[in-house]
């Protein structure tokens, strides 16, 4: 059993608050489309989903970033078809709230990982030189296997995106993926 872990792929960050854009928006179907193929596996899925309060003065964030993915709103809903596929197997996705770049930082991913017996996690979402990079980087330090799927990862940035692919090949020793075959860059 391998684990899907789908970062920040929300209305805020595709086209909202803090917005990817374009690049961001062209990687949908291939996210809705791992996101159901792994379902259909039977691979542990998780949507790792900032969450951030617009009160809370001490978040490192409130001085580097406009307020994004602000808890109850329509900002921090899946974009697109994501949603859907969310909606549609609900019971069968763990939806992880995170207020960190990582994935892991202040979350039970990495018991939840564990339970399962998982060592080889896949990554996809955005962006790909912030939150997808701290994750891949925490992942690494804990001994996970990783692959990132260069298809389904996207950055505002296009130079921090090319960046961050060469790192978690050649740094984090990641498998990339493109259109499901592994390549290298
Ligand atoms: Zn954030």
């Amino acid at each position: 059993m391998k684990a899907l872990i789908v970062i920040d792929y929300t209305v805020d960050f595709v086209v909202g608050k803090l917005p990817c854009g374009e690049p961001g928006i062209a990687i949908e179907p291939r996210i809705s489309e791992l996101t159901r193929e792994c379902i259909q596996a039977g691979d542990y899925v998780v949507m790792a989903v900032d969450l951030h309060d617009e009160a809370d003065i001490f978040h490192p964030e409130q001085r580097l970033f406009p307020p994004h993915n602000i808890r109850g709103s329509e900002g921090r809903s899946l974009y697109g078809t994501l949603n859907n596929v969310y909606k549609q197997h609900e019971e069968r996705i763990y939806w992880m709230d995170k207020s960190r770049y990582s994935a892991f930082c202040g979350t039970d991913l990495d018991l939840q990982l564990r339970a399962r017996g998982i060592t080889e996690i896949h990554l996809v979402g955005v962006c790909t030189d912030i939150c997808v990079l701290h994750t891949a980087v925490d992942a690494y330090n804990k001994g996970y296997s990783i692959t990132v799927h260069a298809d389904a990862v996207a950055s505002f940035n296009q130079l921090g995106h090319e960046w961050a692919l060469g790192h978690f090949q050649n740094t984090l020793g990641a498998r990339l993926m493109h259109a499901g075959k592994e390549y290298k860059v």
